[in-house]
């Protein structure tokens, strides 16, 4: 019992846990993904709350994609046609769950993108961020509005990250993390998603308010309400 409460991913047995501990490849964070999230750390502790906005534009991201894909394409939504995201809490475990049924990663796709910085915005960011570091919190506000600092603030949130994601050309896998390495294994359950990414953040106790709907709702409100799928919170829409 013990162990199973260990875990992240829902209803694992003991087996398919031992299978996806051998399965495991472990990995270490890029230099720049480090320093990336010690200044997000740092410098956001204030405005932790922006870790909604910006898992729910990555989940729209990945929704536009396979949108966009479907264009030329019907058949790639046959694996999930519902194109939505959904956030879901279970205060009792602590988790924060945000789902979308967009493009999905691969496992490359996993360790590159959640591993490594590939674009050149987010280098641009983090010098600028650096040369701002000591200036005034409105400076890191502006700056903030204006790069939004991806899906490793979720860190500010969580001590551990669970990504789970299903792309059309490639198996589901799991990457896990508590910010100081990664691992990422095939899931032993198979396809569970259809299509998509599931994301649980593992809160920390000071980040507990973030399991309450009203502050959800009032957050999606906030920073989420140009986004052009739904957004269903447990079993309401928002
Ligand atoms: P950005 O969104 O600016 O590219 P992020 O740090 O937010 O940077 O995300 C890094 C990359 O990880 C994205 O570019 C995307 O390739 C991938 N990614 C993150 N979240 C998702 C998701 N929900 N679905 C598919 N891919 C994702
Ligand atoms: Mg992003």
């Amino acid at each position: 019992l013990r162990e199973e409460e260990a875990i992240s991913p829902e209803g694992l047995s003991v087996a398919q846990m031992r299978e996806l501990r051998d399965r495991a490849q472990n990995f270490t964070f890029q230099t720049e993904v480090n320093r990336m999230m010690k200044l997000i750390i740092n410098s956001l502790y204030r405005n932790k709350e922006i870790f909604l906005r910006e898992l729910i534009s990555n989940g729209s991201d990945a929704l536009d994609k396979i949108r966009l894909l479907s264009l030329t394409d019907r058949d790639v939504l046959e694996s999930n046609p519902d194109l939505s995201i959904r956030i879901k809490a279970e205060p009792e475990r602590r988790l924060l769950h945000i789902i979308d049924s967009g493009l999905g990663m691969t496992r490359a796709d996993l360790v590159n993108n959640l591993g490594t910085i590939a674009k050149s915005g987010t280098a641009d960011f983090l010098s600028k961020m650096q040369d701002t570091e000591k200036s005034s919190g409105q400076d890191m506000n502006d700056m903030i509005g204006q790069f939004g600092v991806g899906f490793y603030s979720a860190f500010l949130v969580a001590d551990k990250v669970t990504v789970v994601s299903k792309h059309n050309d490639d198996k589901q896998h799991i990457w896990e993390s508590d910010a100081n390495s990664f691992s990422v294994a095939e899931d032993p359950r198979g396809n569970t998603l259809g299509r998509g990414t599931h994301i649980t953040l593992h809160l920390k106790e000071e980040a507990a308010d973030y399991l309450q709907a009203d502050t959800i709702r009032a957050l999606v409100k906030k920073y989420s309400q140009f986004i052009n799928f739904p957004i269903h919170l447990w079993a309401s829409r928002v």
